[in-house]
């Protein structure tokens, strides 16, 4: 997540105008460390969060990502040059990558503002990954920060229906449970909501609380078949009448896949297809980042 400044201030009420007011950030760092540790499922661990600067975190809820920067081993913090304010990303990619925190994006799948916690769901993926080898060994007191949204309205919020939607269809893998949690439970009363989600194993699958009138289906991976079965989930349905808005996350091929088909073969506006490849087979996030960079020099 790269965070993006707040809508400009409106110009001060004077004849002869200053120099316009820096907008603050909606985003800003947090200092934190492991509270507890919770086992979900086989392939699911619940950290959650805590600290004093955690009161003040505003998220809004759905789908709400940030950045957690972790330690490597043997470092007691992470290392982000937050002392630099807006100038810290620079700064953060020059350091040696053995020495900088390894960066990652989750979702808030839980927060209590008065409490000073934020629940993360990390999927236990192998042992490639950093952040997912941090998850297994994660200990209380063990500190992290969170870069997140200090306001609630922000640009890491990415499910915004349109007003005219009739009915709304999720599709995502087990990384993006916590983000499908958070929207059936943000959900109007009534929405009617067809969901597919695809998990590892029958014991990652649990309850969604929602008031919204939804059909959620469990696709589950076992016995290390390969991802990507929400794709032919989603093509053999009869989806409901009417306007609908999509919401797409996991694995970027299966996102691909599932958007192509959605637009392509079903007709759906492109603009009614929200969709995230949040991780790709055999590359790492600091990949993804370097080819998102280079995309955008
Ligand atoms: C907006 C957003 C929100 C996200 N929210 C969550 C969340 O709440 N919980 C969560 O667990 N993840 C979430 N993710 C995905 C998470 O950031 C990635 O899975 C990340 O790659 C994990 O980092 P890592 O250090 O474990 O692996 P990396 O070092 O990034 O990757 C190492 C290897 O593992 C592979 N890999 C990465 N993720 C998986 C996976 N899930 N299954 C199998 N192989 C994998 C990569 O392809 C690569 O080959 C989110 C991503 C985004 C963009």
């Amino acid at each position: 997540m790269t965070p993006r400044t707040a809508v400009p201030l409106a110009a001060p009420p004077r004849a002869v105008r200053r120099p316009a007011a820096r907008p603050a950030s909606p985003f800003r760092f947090f200092d934190a460390a492991v509270v507890r540790r919770r086992r979900l499922g086989p392939s699911i661990v619940r950290i959650t969060f805590g600290g004093e600067q955690l009161r003040e975190f505003a998220g809004g809820g759905r789908d709400q990502s940030f950045s957690l920067f972790l330690p490597h081993p043997g470092q007691a913090e992470p290392v982000v040059p937050v002392e630099l304010g807006d100038a810290w990303f620079a700064a953060w990619r020059a350091m040696d990558p053995s020495v900088r925190a390894v960066m990652r994006s989750y979702t808030v799948c839980g927060q209590r503002p008065e409490a000073g916690e934020v629940d993360v769901d990390f999927v236990l993926h192998g042992d490639t990954g950093p952040a997912t080898r941090w998850a297994r060994g994660a200990r209380p007191g063990d500190r992290v920060r969170l870069l997140g949204p200090r306001t609630a309205e922000n640009k890491s919020v990415g499910f915004r229906p349109p007003s005219d939607t009739d009915w709304v269809l999720l599709a995502a893998d087990e990384t993006a449970l916590p983000a499908v949690a958070g929207i059936l439970a943000w959900l109007p009363a009534g929405t009617r909501a067809r969901v597919w989600v695809e998990v590892p194993r029958a014991e990652d699958t649990r309850p969604l609380p929602t008031a919204a009138d939804a059909e959620v289906t469990w696709l589950v991976r076992e016995d290390g078949r390969a991802h990507g079965a929400v794709v032919e989930a989603v093509r053999a349905a009869v989806l409901p009448a009417g306007t609908p808005y999509a919401w797409l996350a996991g694995e970027s091929g299966a996102v691909r896949a599932l958007r192509r088909h959605l637009v392509s073969e079903r007709g759906l506006e492109r603009g009614r297809v929200a969709f995230s490849g949040y991780w790709r087979l055999g590359v790492s996030e600091e990949g993804l980042r370097a080819e998102a960079l280079a995309g955008a020099a």
